[in-house]
């Protein structure tokens, strides 16, 4: 495992880390021993980065890594976790939310505490007239929380904003070769390499999105290349081909995925891809803007809808049907998101309440794609064709 020192602390960290927001499941809970072993071989295989966040998994991330890192392996590796700002309208509030964090972390300290998805200046302000950053400040003194810094969803201005607005121990953004140019950018990770601040990668993969059902030209573009390097590789590769980078965080959700990660870890290097490379990705990044309609990256922020939307699952299904020019993506759309489900999920439920655009980190007009969605992937047939399935499979 290739490991990169934190210059602001001297914390010798595994460039990859493990994002605790994607654990498998079953049963519509963590399957705890698979995702239990997962831990336990990539910290064997030399991760010492743990990324979990108060809202994951619907709240059962941080307990369920607690008990993971208990018997010895809690000492071994630097936990983070965050604080969710629109959880927090008074002080009071943020304090129960970190005890409560230690107690499922079963720990007495944190290595990493961030503000989680920050997304402008003014919620930064917030925070900081509660009160929230000076307690925090304290904590540190006291040795219980050991870095602070926040994880960024928003524009490049907000960013340079919000970077220069504190002394931060270290920030947490999204990158990838698709979003070199969106978000925090390249100039922002640059930024806050030259103010001295690590910086830890998130969705590296985009959610899946750059290695699941990839349009044929671009895996042929990386196949003519290396037949041997998957989509997986090349993107991860290019994030840690930037020396700006300290620790990238992939969301693993299986074993393969764990073995997979560990072993290009292993070699990937700063600087390390040729001018023809990074070419192969100018290409792929063309086709890609081409294909991709809707950019969500399936984090799941804007969930649960009360109507009952799977807003991830309906873009997705949308998305792939360009990207992949598959013409039985409507048939997907209807068997994962109404037909099959005892709870249907699809885009036309949508009531319009405009709840989960204030968490997307995308900034995606949810309410108005998922009328595109509604209107491509339903049409009049809709309706009735899932009423007939339905009645046939006996779902109520
Ligand atoms: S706007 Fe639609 S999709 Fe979003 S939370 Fe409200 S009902 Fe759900
Ligand atoms: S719509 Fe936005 S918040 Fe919801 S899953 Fe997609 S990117 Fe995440």
């Amino acid at each position: 495992m290739k490991t990169r020192v934190n210059t602001k602390n001297g914390d010798n960290l595994s460039i990859l880390g493990f994002g605790c927001m994607r654990f498998p499941t079953k049963g519509g809970s963590i399957d705890e021993p698979r995702a239990a072993a997962m831990i336990h071989e990539a910290i064997a295989k030399g991760v010492n980065y743990f990324d979990t966040a108060y809202i994951y998994h619907g709240g059962k991330s941080e307990a369920f890594l607690g008990g993971a890192l208990s018997g010895g392996y809690r000492e071994k590796v630097k936990i983070a976790t965050k604080l969710p700002p629109f959880m927090v309208n008074k002080l009071e509030n943020a304090k129960k939310i970190f005890a409560t964090q230690l107690s499922r972390l079963q720990t007495d300290y944190i290595d990493y505490y961030l503000l989680h998805m920050l997304t402008d200046k003014p919620m930064f302000d917030r925070l900081f007239s509660l009160g929230v950053l000076k307690w925090l400040e304290e904590l540190k003194e006291e040795g219980i929380i050991k870095n602070l810094g926040f994880s960024f969803h928003g524009s490049k201005s907000d960013f340079e904003r919000i970077v220069k607005a504190y002394p931060w121990d270290f920030c947490q953004i999204q990158y990838n070769y698709m979003d070199e140019n969106n978000q925090a950018t390249k100039s922002g990770l640059q930024l806050a390499a030259g103010l001295g601040i690590p910086v830890i990668i998130m969705e590296p993969l985009r959610g899946g999105k750059l290695v699941n059902n990839l349009p044929e030209e671009v895996i042929k573009a990386f196949q003519n290349y290396d037949a041997d390097r998957s989509p997986a590789e090349w993107a991860l590769r290019w994030v840690w081909n930037h020396p700006e980078v300290n620790v990238l965080l992939s969301g693993m959700s299986n074993e393969e995925q764990v073995a997979d990660n560990i072993r290009i870890a292993g070699y990937a290097e700063a600087d390390s891809l040729n001018k023809e490379e990074l070419d192969i990705f100018e290409k792929v990044k063309q086709v890609m803007r081409e294909k991709t309609k809707i950019p969500c990256t399936a984090c799941g922020y804007c969930m649960p809808c009360p109507a009952g939307v799977d807003i991830p699952g309906c873009f997705s299904c949308y998305n792939d049907k360009y990207l992949l020019k598959d013409k039985s993506m409507r048939w997907k759309y209807m068997q994962t998101l109404g037909a099959m489900s005892v709870k249907p999920a699809n885009a036309s439920r949508c009531k319009s309440c405009g709840k989960c655009e204030t968490h997307c980190p995308q900034k995606i007009a949810i309410r108005s794609q998922l009328k595109t969605v509604s209107k491509e992937m339903e049409g009049v047939l809709y309706k009735p064709v899932v009423g007939i399935v339905r009645k046939l499979m006996k779902i109520k």
